[in-house]
């Protein structure tokens, strides 16, 4: 049996179905199918993320995009409602407070002037600053750090990706529950998708939404795609003390923590990281993690895990940065890959990018060039040095 759509997205996790809001947002008759093979979206990274939002990048096309997301998300109770129903990201404005060594101090300053110079609102604060602010913090070995006042924060990012399904589709993008199992090529085109019960889509133009399992979809079209599933365990941990006004701490040893409700979570990055390895949390890291987090902050000597998870990281080993729009080799194949652990703060904004640059020719409301996927092709990599292991 052979459907047609005339835009087909593979992966309906926060990429897909935040795209299929604009495609349809943009354009209310087109016929947009949305292939996901997993609806519980038990493995994808949205439903796994820490989804945090911070504006502390040193490129300035990721400054911008989460400046706009953060707004995106302030409205989102009126965006993305579906017959007065508001969805509730519970988004929590808070910063980031990105600690720096005396070594790592020049890096930090060097980032600040560039998000200041691009209106991102961050403080520096001298290690008595620090102490004066948060008083909980051991800053022994800290010579200053760099905090976000406003437009930095978290959100429940499973309720954002609900909710951009939810009104995709009473805009009319259809969500087929199947998994894709090739790529049909004619020529420099797409044809045809085939599924795994054996049939086959036809379709107009094709989106790579697979997260980190898109290397495998760009292969089957003969493009080589940098994107790697990377394990990455979330600790829930339970602290008794009271650490009022707490931001996303990262500290210079490499690890976040962050309020959650009422305990905390963080994380660290793995010594070994193989692609795709199992989804079990890497209870081990712990034992590095903790010392260095009850030397930082001396009320989590007390602290417990009370649960894990892990999740993928859709880690582009070209530059760490997004991977969008069409790749020279195939003419209606568009990619939205590669976020490396910031995607789904940046999902609002470079969906809507997408989306024009498929429906429009280019880019109407944010200049997104310095991340298309020319790039790769140009062996031209985009360095951001606020990459989050
Ligand atoms: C532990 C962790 C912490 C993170 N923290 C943050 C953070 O604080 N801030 C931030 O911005 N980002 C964070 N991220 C990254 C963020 O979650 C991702 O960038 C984002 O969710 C990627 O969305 P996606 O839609 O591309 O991928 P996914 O959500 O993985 O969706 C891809 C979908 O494609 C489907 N699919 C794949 N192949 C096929 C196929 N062949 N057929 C049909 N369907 C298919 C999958 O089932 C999946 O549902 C974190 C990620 C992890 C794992």
């Amino acid at each position: 049996m052979t459907l047609r759509t005339d835009i087909a997205i593979i992966g309906g996790g926060i990429m897909g179905s935040a795209l299929a809001y604009w495609l349809t947002q943009f354009e209310p008759k087109l016929d947009v199918t949305v292939i996901e093979r997993d609806p519980s979206y038990a493995r994808a990274s949205s439903a796994l993320s820490a989804a945090s939002i911070r504006q502390q990048f040193t490129t300035p096309v990721n400054i911008r995009v989460c400046q706009a997301s953060f707004a995106f998300l302030r409205e989102v109770g009126d965006l993305l409602s579906v017959d007065g129903e508001r969805p509730e990201i519970s988004l929590v404005e808070r910063g980031y407070l990105y600690l720096a060594s005396p070594e790592q101090t020049p890096t930090l300053h060097q980032a600040h002037e560039i998000q200041r110079a691009h209106n991102a609102d961050v403080a520096l604060l001298d290690a008595a600053g620090l102490r004066a602010r948060f008083p909980w913090l051991n800053t022994c070995g800290v010579a200053c750090g760099a905090l976000g006042l406003s437009g930095e924060g978290w959100f429940d990012a499973y309720a954002l990706l609900s909710a951009f399904k939810r009104k995709a589709r009473a805009q009319g993008a259809k969500y087929l529950p199947a998994e894709v199992a090739g790529l049909t090529l004619a020529g420099r085109r797409v044809s045809q998708i085939a599924l795994g019960d054996g049939s086959k889509l036809a379709c107009g133009h094709v989106v790579n939404a697979a997260g980190p399992w898109a290397r495998r979809v760009a292969a089957w079209a003969g493009i080589e795609l940098p994107v790697f599933a990377r394990r990455r365990t979330v600790f829930v941990v339970a602290c008794k003390a009271k650490l009022d006004g707490m931001p996303l701490l990262i500290d210079p040893t490499g690890f976040w923590i962050r309020p959650e409700g009422e305990h905390f979570i963080g994380g660290t990055t793995p010594r070994v990281d193989t692609d795709e390895a199992p989804l079990e949390p890497e209870y081990e890291l712990w034992d590095s993690l903790w010392p260095d987090l009850a030397a930082r902050i001396p009320a989590f000597a007390e602290a417990k895990v009370v649960r894990a998870w892990a999740g993928y990281y859709e880690m582009n080993e070209f530059d760490h940065n997004a991977l969008i729009g069409a790749h020279p080799a195939v003419d209606n194949l568009y990619f939205i890959n590669g976020f490396s652990g910031h995607g789904v703060q940046q999902a609002p904004i470079v969906t809507r990018g997408l989306a024009e640059l498929m429906l429009r020719g280019r880019f109407e409301t944010l200049d997104l060039s310095d991340v298309l996927i020319q790039r790769l092709v140009d062996g031209k990599p985009l360095r951001e040095l606020g990459v989050i292991g």
